[in-house]
């Protein structure tokens, strides 16, 4: 293939344990997955199906330990969030998944951050308009290396913690979430055909917040490999 213009590097995720690599294709993202998220977001918690957004592939920042990532602040926000949430990858394809179906298709998880500009997220949502471009911008989706579903089993439970320089600011688990993976899957997998290489982001628990230059984010999920970002100013 001679292409016109030079091709970017294809976004990959780490492997943890191994070297490899799982290139991503596609990010999805749940909108709302926890009643106290919910709650603070001016919802409400009642079980209404899931809906989803997308964010750029190329909006990953893997993220291996023990270093720190680094995050820009990015432009044209004054209320950068963070948002710690469990992440599936899709290793085989599916659609019109029944959520007994939908475990096959997963090919492990990882920690992510959402990072979201709230305020541009906000006045689109009261403008009625489309939320991408306060969820889907250069550095939009940090992931520490992905844990390969053999070795974790089903992560259905345990704790899902966000601090923010040493301080506690999200605390949820992941039995709270108002759809656990295999109904989450089964309902996208309507909407589209999942693919090898896909990105899932399950939606968070509530204390998200906004971040500054300066700020160290340690995000833990019982069984994953952490993950670490600090925010730097933008370039
Ligand atoms: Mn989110």
């Amino acid at each position: 293939m001679r292409y016109a213009i030079a091709p970017g590097d294809p976004p990959a995720v780490p492997v943890a344990g191994t070297d490899l690599s799982f290139p991503v294709r596609h990010i999805y993202c749940v909108g709302r997955n926890y009643a106290d998220h919910a709650k603070e977001m001016g919802g409400d918690a009642s079980k209404e199906p899931p809906f989803f957004f997308t964010k750029f592939p190329d909006a990953i920042v893997a993220v291996t330990p023990p270093r720190a990532g680094r995050v820009h602040y990015p432009m044209a926000t004054a209320n950068f969030h963070h948002e710690l949430e469990l992440v599936v990858a899709i290793g085989a394809p599916g659609v019109h998944l029944t959520p007994e179906r939908a475990p096959s298709v997963i090919f492990g998880y990882a920690v992510g951050l959402d990072m979201t500009r709230r305020d541009l997220q906000n006045d689109m949502r009261e403008k009625k308009r489309p939320w991408d471009i306060g969820k889907s911008f250069a550095q939009a989706a940090p992931i520490a290396p992905l844990h390969r579903v053999a070795e974790t089993g089903a992560l259905t439970s345990g704790p899902v913690e966000l601090d923010v320089n040493g301080a506690p600011r999200q605390r949820g688990d992941l039995a709270d979430m108002i759809w656990d993976v295999p109904h989450t899957l089964a309902f996208l997998s309507q909407l589209y055909r999942l693919l090898p290489g896909d990105l899932v982001f399950t939606g968070t628990p509530s204390g998200v917040g906004a971040v500054k230059v300066g700020d160290r984010l340690d995000g833990r999920i019982a069984g994953l490999t952490p993950l670490s970002i600090e925010i730097v100013a933008a370039e």
